[in-house]
């Protein structure tokens, strides 16, 4: 289907209701019309059938949609918004000759295309880091013109660095065989969530595979309309996995969404399909197993709190299992962040595209966090996780910032020597 069909036939179920209105972050910040899942449903709508011209006003009521799909759960009519919005923004990508996405948007879509561009900055942010020239480039004319001063606000990075290898051996007595899809900013902003996600599974007897050929997932690129690029890298990816068989275990929730929706964008590969099938929220395969009895944890006398992703809990439906996961370490007291529903801001490149609303998001879960004054925040989406915690970094509140999965596996107790 082209995106103009594709608009006309998920904007043709909407019934104009208005019950998606309550649950939009837009409409509830802006109250019009045209900034909520109704009116856009319907300004597509015009442009597919040629009813509107693209105009910059059009453009803009579309550009301040989070695509959190918060909508898209509430509708009774089962109107596909995300994948209509998907469609709009190719087809408004498509009708132009340039590219109008700002210097630091291209620059991620183009660091994220190839896995080795993010090794190399992954390098050069260490030395930039750890040798001073972070301080002294701070005060540059050049730091202020390629927007880095908006990047260093809105994105912490987590953890430090490491290595994969393509295969990690369980360490607990064997059960299976899993692969993982590793992500590609993550490498940078949270390797961390990659590395306790392989030592837990291992523990549990999995052998986890990690295909070096994989690739970004391609969601930036999708959201932004630029549909051929984001193609190419799920080909790239559906050739990483093709001999895979066993779950494709993904902790990222934003890119297990983006690979769950390959089978939806409909180009013709059969493989996507199959894929698609087996591609697992991490949290959702780990809440679903059996675990072995020896597997104990350290208590915690710690207050958690847990955010919920929107695409955890919008596309995923998984937003319970970090919960029941959480559940099993002794002690800890844990709560979900208050207004959960509604997306932090950070939705991919949004906080830097639109960064006052992507603010007046975050700034309400700050002031819980503030009033709550937890010991460590969770969630599984490294987008929020480097967007709230650069929110706590500036208003100086000390909570750390982790995946579910990180904390579970700190908290593991360690086997004596010679059992698994
Ligand atoms: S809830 Fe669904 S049918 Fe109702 S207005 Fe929103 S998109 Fe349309
Ligand atoms: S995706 Fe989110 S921001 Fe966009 S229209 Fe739906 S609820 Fe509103």
């Amino acid at each position: 289907m082209n995106p103009s069909s594709h608009i006309k036939h998920e904007a043709a179920k909407c019934v104009a209701c208005g019950l998606c209105l309550p649950h939009c972050p837009t409409y509830g910040l802006l109250h019009d019309e045209a900034e909520s899942p109704r009116g856009r449903l319907s300004l597509m709508q015009a442009l597919a059938k040629d009813d509107l011209p693209l105009s910059d006003k059009l453009e803009s009521h579309l550009a301040r949609c989070l695509d959190c799909r918060a909508c898209e759960r509430v509708c009774p009519s089962g109107v596909t918004y995300g994948l209509a919005f998907d469609a709009a923004r190719e087809l408004i990508e498509s009708s132009r000759p340039t590219q109008p996405a700002g210097r630091l948007v291209m620059f991620m879509h183009w660091l994220v295309e190839k896995p080795h561009r993010v090794v190399k900055l992954e390098t050069l942010l260490r030395i930039y880091q750890r040798t001073g020239l972070q301080r002294l480039f701070r005060g540059s004319r050049l730091f202020q013109l390629l927007g880095l001063a908006q990047l260093e606000a809105n994105i912490s990075v987590l953890t430090s660095p490491s290595s994969l290898m393509e295969i990690h051996p369980a360490t607990g007595k064997p059960k299976g065989r899993v692969a993982i899809f590793t992500g590609c900013l993550t490498s940078i902003t949270d390797p961390q969530t990659t590395v306790s996600a392989i030592r837990l599974l291992n523990r549990l007897g999995y052998e986890v595979h990690a295909p070096p050929e994989q690739r970004c997932c391609g969601a930036l690129h999708r959201h932004h309309g630029l549909a051929a690029k984001a193609t190419e890298l799920m080909h790239g990816n559906l050739r990483a996995f093709s001999g895979t068989e066993e779950p494709i275990l993904c902790a990222a929730s934003g890119c297990t969404a983006t690979l769950k929706e390959y089978a939806k964008y409909q180009t013709g590969d059969e493989s996507a399909g199959r894929f698609s099938t087996i591609v697992t929220d991490l949290n959702q395969f780990l809440a679903g197993i059996d675990w072995p009895s020896e597997i104990k944890f350290n208590p915690l006398n710690k207050r958690i709190v847990v955010h919920d992703p929107c695409n955890l809990t919008n596309v995923l439906r998984q937003e319970k299992k970090p919960y029941e996961l959480l559940a099993r370490i002794p002690g800890a007291e844990i709560l979900p962040l208050p207004d959960n529903a509604r997306c932090c801001g950070a939705a991919g490149t949004y906080h830097l595209t639109q960064a006052s609303i992507a603010r007046q998001l975050r700034a309400p879960k700050i002031e819980h966090l503030k009033r709550l004054a937890p010991d460590i925040l969770v969630t599984s989406n490294p987008g929020c996780a480097t967007y709230l915690a650069a929110g706590l970094r500036e208003a100086g509140l000390d909570i750390e910032v982790m995946h579910p999965v990180v904390l579970l596996e700190k908290q593991m107790q360690i086997p004596p020597p010679g059992r698994g």
